[in-house]
Order: C-alpha cells, then sequence, then structure tokens
C-alpha cells in the first residue's frame, strides 16, 4: 500500500533523495567506499562538508556576517548552549514561551544565567502567538543580553507571521520546524538554530547559524564542545562530525534547489497549508482548529473532531487508508497534520479529500 508521511520529526524524505543515496552508498562517487567509511578529513567528505555549509549559506541567503555551523546534539542542546554561551555577567535571556520546546528552552537557561518570560501564551494552552509589537521588546546594547523566540511551535501548530516587529540583532529563534520554508531577515537575529530532522534532511544534524560578531562577545572558559567558537574556527571539524547525516542534508538541500529554491518551498506550504485548512474550515465544525486564525503555522497543522471517541476513529481509519504520522502529541490530543518540504502537495490533497470523505460518512451514518 501507498503510504502517505505528515510524522512530525523525523520526518518525510523525497523518494528521489533517497533513491540518490541508495544508489551511492557503497560506491560513494566512484571513490570505491561508501560515506559511512570514509574519514571525516578526506578529500571526498570535505567536498560534501562544504558543499552542505555553501547550499546552505545559498539557499537561506546567509550573509557573510553570520556563521554557520553544523553540530550534534540536536535543538535540545542548544537550549544549554546559548545560556552557556551568551548568559553570563549582567546579561538577561528574555523567553518568549509559545509552546513545550519554548518551555523547556526557558528553563535550561535558568539553570545556567538570569532568564526571565518577557510573554507566554501558555494560559491560552499555546493556542496562540502573544501579540507582540515593537515596544514589547526590550531595548538591549551589546553585551546585555538576547530575546529567544520559537518562531514555529510544531506541537501547537503556531506559528510567529512576521519577524519586523522583533528587535534588530539580539534574536536567538529555535526554528528547528520551520528552517527553509520562509524567508530569514538575517538583520534581526544573533543566532538561528534548528535540528534538520523536519525540513532540512535527518535526524542527528543541528544547524546553528550565528552573527560573527556575537562569537566575540562569547564567554570563553566553557567546554570545547559547547563553544560555539570551538566549531567555528574549525568549521565544524573539531570533532568527527557525523558524516552520512550531512551527507544526506547536501542531497536534500541539493534537491530543494533543483525544485525552484526558496521560493518554491514558501510556495508549496502556503499552498499544503491553505488546502488542510480550508477543509477545516469548510467542515461545519466538524473539524476543529487548535490554532487562533492569527497563528495558524503553515507547518503543522492542528485540529480534533467534536468527541475523543471521533478523533479515535478518525485516526485509525486515516491508519488503515496509508496516512502515517497524525495523532497529535500526547500534550494536546487529537491530530496534527505536518507538512515539511519532503510532505508532496499530492498527499496533503488525498488527506483533504480523505477528510472531507471521512465527515461525509459520519453525518450519513
Ligand atoms: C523537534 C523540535 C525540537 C527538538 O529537537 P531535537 O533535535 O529532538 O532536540 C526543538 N524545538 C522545536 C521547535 C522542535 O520542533
Amino acid at each position: 500500500m501507498e503510504l502517505f508521511n505528515f510524522n512530525p520529526g523525523p520526518s518525510a524524505l523525497p523518494k528521489k533523495v533517497l533513491l540518490r543515496a541508495q544508489e551511492e552508498l557503497v560506491n560513494y562517487q566512484n571513490s570505491g567506499l561508501s560515506v559511512l567509511e570514509m574519514s571525516h578529513r578526506s578529500s571526498h567528505y570535505e567536498e560534501i562538508h562544504h558543499k552542505a555549509i555553501d547550499s546552505l549559506r545559498r539557499l537561506l541567503d546567509i550573509p557573510e556576517s553570520h556563521e554557520i555551523l553544523l553540530l550534534q546534539g540536536g535543538a535540545s542542546l542548544q537550549f544549554s548552549m546559548v545560556p552557556l554561551n551568551f548568559l553570563y555577567g549582567n546579561r538577561t535571556g528574555y523567553y518568549v514561551t509559545t509552546g513545550s520546546w519554548a518551555k523547556k528552552a526557558f528553563n535550561e537557561a535558568k539553570k545556567i544565567g538570569h532568564a526571565v518570560e518577557l510573554a507566554s501564551s501558555e494560559s491560552e494552552h499555546f493556542s496562540s502567538i502573544p501579540a507582540m509589537l515593537e515596544d514589547s521588546f526590550p531595548e538591549l546594547k551589546n553585551g546585555e543580553g538576547y530575546v529567544h523566540i520559537t518562531s514555529n511551535n510544531t506541537i501547537y501548530g503556531t506559528q510567529w507571521q512576521a519577524f519586523e516587529q522583533l528587535p534588530s540583532k539580539v534574536v536567538i529563534a529555535d526554528m528547528s520546524s520551520e528552517i527553509g520554508t520562509r524567508k530569514i531577515p538575517w538583520d534581526k537575529f544573533a543566532l538561528v538554530y534548528a535540528g534538520a530532522q523536519k525540513n532540512l534532511g535527518p535526524a542527528g544534524v543541528t544547524v546553528v547559524i550565528i552573527d560573527k560578531e556575537w562569537l566575540h562577545d562569547q564567554k570563553v572558559d566553557i567546554p570545547s564542545m559547547m563553544d560555539y567558537n570551538v566549531h567555528a574556527e574549525k568549521n565544524s571539524l573539531h570533532n568527527t562530525p557525523p558524516t552520512f547525516n550531512i551527507y544526506l542534508l547536501s542531497l536534500m538541500l541539493e534537491w530543494i534547489e533543483t525544485q525552484g529554491g526558496m521560493p518554491e518551498m514558501v510556495k508549496r506550504a502556503k499552498h499544503k497549508s491553505s488546502t488542510l485548512y480550508r477543509t477545516i474550515d469548510g467542515s461545519d465544525g466538524f473539524y476543529i482548529g487548535h490554532s487562533a486564525l492569527n497563528s495558524r503555522s503553515k507547518m503543522n497543522v492542528t485540529f480534533r473532531l467534536p468527541t475523543s471517541a471521533l478523533s479515535e476513529q478518525f485516526l485509525k481509519k486515516a491508519t488503515d487508508c496509508g496516512f502515517v504520522g497524525l495523532p497529535g502529541h500526547r500534550s494536546i490530543g487529537g491530530c496534527r497534520v505536518s507538512l515539511y518540504n519532503g510532505v508532496t502537495v499530492e498527499s496533503c490533497e488525498k488527506l483533504s479529500t480523505f477528510m472531507k470523505n471521512f465527515k461525509r460518512a459520519q453525518k450519513g451514518s
């Protein structure tokens, strides 16, 4: 049976990427070796490594003011690395808590330095992004701290709709579940991090993009593996990098470029999500969206049915029909459709049709 993969992460990869990896697995470009067994100091691997970094710079339009790092430990390690590097002396980390990941980031920061909650949507069960205008943010000068946001809330299905209101140069953003699907105004961001396993490839490699000025202002007496400067000086080859994951990342980035690059990914994200939101909005309340209308995510569409029994029935039928990864996160229940770059427009349309048919069958019975 053909499967339609909406897993929240790790998530769908394009068939072409998987087939290419399969084709090259045993003998990478006539080198006689698999990428899995190559030295990370070999010229073949170095080429892969640099290709991944160059593709990221080109695709995401990252200016020379920012360094690109490929690290391990997932986005979760960044929750600790960010404050270890930047929350010392009198600096303050201002956290906007818009979901479980945002809260985790905040809690890690509190263990390490002075962190405060700037705004939260927890009282509304994280169903929206708090309304924040320019004057909602502290005026931070050099060395006074940062503002941390989670730009897409994977579990609740909410997303920052705009970045214009953010202050310049001092924002640190967890973009794990939306990187590679929207244009990023780099002048706002001191640091952006994202696990690759949602939009950019497999688990095991984390992309960190950091303002070089911030590298100069970083705490120095921290463990080397936690130190952004150590990784930057060695171009992310301080120790053995996750070579095969970086290879898959480079294949995924190449695939994005051949599809039409970021403009095409932005367009598809809009198209895929609006297909599903239209289905929800046109269902006369049969499908009930979790997110407030002004905070809807183009990456994770969260909803439930009128009763939990019906939600269960829907999920069971969906599984029988080949739709994978639809149960909502255990903290919110219901259903979640994750629409990362590897998910096709066709899968979304199939799911939308399935939803309409399921509703019709219920109403008729
Ligand atoms: C998935 C996710 C994480 C966790 O990533 P790991 O790589 O598992 O540490 C953190 N933040 C957001 C927004 C996520 O979607």
